[in-house]
Formats: C-alpha cells, sequence, structure tokens
C-alpha cells in the first residue's frame, strides 16, 4: 500500500511518511478495515510502502480492499467507495488525461498524436510502481490500470476530460445500471466518452446495424455499431458472449416504443476489451 490513514484520519503517501512528522500510529485506509500498519523504507526494488504485519490485529479484514488482489469489477467499486466517502480530499490528486481520440477510425491521427500516445504508453509502470501513465488511450490501458494498481493509488485519480473538467475516476468508468441513471437524468458529461462494464449476452445482426446486448440484471444496455465500421469489428459471437468486457463510447438514449434503452456507439475493436472476473 501507498497511502495510510494517520491517527488524525489524514491520509499519507508512503514517499512523504515521516515518523517525527506524522506519528507511529498508521492504519489501512479502508473503512472496514482499519488495521495497524507498518511502514517499510524503499530499496532498489520496491519504494518505500505500507503494510500489515501479519501479526496480532495487523492483518486486513476480508471486506478490505487490500485483503486480497481484486478484479476490475471489484475494484472500480473499492474505488468508487473511497471517492465516495472523501478520500480525494484527504489525499494528493493523480491527474490523469483522457485521451481516446486515437483509436476513431473517421479521426486521421496525426504523427505528433501518435508519436504522444506511444510515449504514454512507455509510462506503463509495474505493479505497486509509483508510476501512473499521464493518459488513458486505450480501453485495454484501463484494464490495466485498475487490475495493476491498488486502489488506494487508484483512488486518488482525477480524469481531466478536457474542457477545464476533472472528474473522479469512478465516474468514468461506470456499470450499466450507473450509466442509465446517469444518461436518462441528463448527468453526463457533455462530449465525453464513458466506459462501462457487464457480460454480453447475445449478439444480433440487422442489416445496417449490430447490437451487442449486456445482460440485462436491472436495466438494458446494447452497444451498437453501424454498417459502415463493421471492417473494424472482428469479434465474434464465440468471443463475446458470457464474456466480461469493458467499453467505451458515447453514451445515447434510445426510447423507440417508449422504452427507455441506454446504447453505446463504437467503431472497432478497439472500443472493448475482455476482462476476467474472480
Ligand atoms: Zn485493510
Amino acid at each position: 500500500m501507498l497511502s495510510a490513514k494517520l491517527h488524525n484520519g489524514k491520509i499519507v503517501s508512503s514517499l512523504e511518511y515521516n515518523e517525527e512528522i506524522h506519528g507511529s500510529r498508521i492504519f489501512c485506509m479502508d473503512k472496514n478495515c482499519n488495521s495497524p500498519l507498518i511502514f517499510l523504507q524503499g530499496n532498489e526494488v520496491r519504494a518505500a510502502h505500507f503494510k500489515t504485519s501479519g501479526k496480532g490485529e495487523s492483518k486486513h479484514q476480508s471486506e478490505c480492499g487490500f485483503y486480497q488482489p481484486l478484479d476490475l469489477v471489484q475494484s472500480i467499486s473499492k474505488v468508487k467507495e473511497y471517492q465516495q466517502n472523501g478520500v480525494l480530499d484527504e489525499m494528493k490528486e493523480t491527474i490523469i488525461r483522457l485521451s481516446m481520440g486515437r483509436i476513431d477510425p473517421d479521426k486521421e491521427t496525426s504523427t505528433v498524436e501518435s508519436e504522444k500516445g506511444k510515449k504514454d504508453k512507455d509510462a506503463v509502470k509495474v505493479k505497486n510502481d509509483t508510476l501512473t501513465p499521464q493518459s488513458i488511450s486505450s480501453v485495454k490501458g484501463v484494464v490495466k490500470l485498475l487490475t495493476e494498481f491498488e486502489p488506494d493509488v487508484l483512488s486518488s485519480i482525477l480524469i481531466n476530460v478536457g474542457g477545464g473538467r476533472k472528474v473522479p475516476i469512478s465516474d468514468l468508468i461506470i456499470d450499466q445500471e450507473q450509466a442509465h441513471k446517469m444518461l436518462w437524468n441528463d448527468e453526463m458529461l457533455k462530449n465525453v466518452g464513458y466506459f462501462v462494464y457487464g457480460k454480453v449476452a447475445n449478439m444480433v445482426k440487422r442489416e445496417k446495424v449490430m447490437y451487442i446486448n449486456f445482460e440485462e440484471n436491472v436495466v438494458p444496455f446494447t452497444i451498437v455499431i453501424f454498417q459502415q465500421h463493421w471492417k473494424d469489428f472482428s469479434y465474434n459471437e464465440k468471443q463475446l458472449i458470457g464474456k466480461d468486457i469493458l467499453v467505451y463510447g458515447h453514451l445515447r438514449k434510445n426510447d423507440y416504443q417508449d422504452k427507455q434503452m441506454t446504447e453505446i456507439i463504437i467503431k472497432s475493436d478497439k472500443y472493448l476489451e475482455n476482462f476476467k472476473r474472480k
């Protein structure tokens, strides 16, 4: 863990922690846990970090976000919990730029932009490294981010979506229910794509449009691919049905036959990524 809660409730980063200033009482930041932690100085192999000693009460509780490695859904749920509990007020923000424009086949990518993209890719780190990427430029990158970093690092992230707007990462990576609610309550950010996760139930191909339906838990959710983009979309039923996926795109309402349907428009393979549940 790279963050710990101090005796006074503030959160301290392992890079800044100093016992003389912050005191020796340090705890797990997860409200379900609060277990006492120990601090380990950094060395060549690993950055300074906090951990449980495994002795006495210094063990993470099973409901804690640090008890075991999390899958994408568990990870974003924990991050949402921490961010809704106001953790961003207590910790140093990590700003990551949303720059998904380069996956759009309808937009010509300039060389400058793709060079930038390359550099950002190189910045992707090793597990527990403190270095988060500077930008989000692929769906795969988001899956990596959510499964390779612990929830303390993730909950410090604000996404710069452009136009001076910065939003907690858990507002942008959402499940179909949240997407539906935000869309129909007109709470979406204008001109911003969202990342939505769910399990694929079926695929339906019509003459000019293809639909990929998520399993309906409370609300329906459909991925829409128009015919002009089929050439860049190679996924088949076998690769998608029953699979958990993260999809990126702009959400739109469909009120055909007075039903409130939530759709997301995608243009190629690059707009979705499989991930494994535990
Ligand atoms: Zn814990």
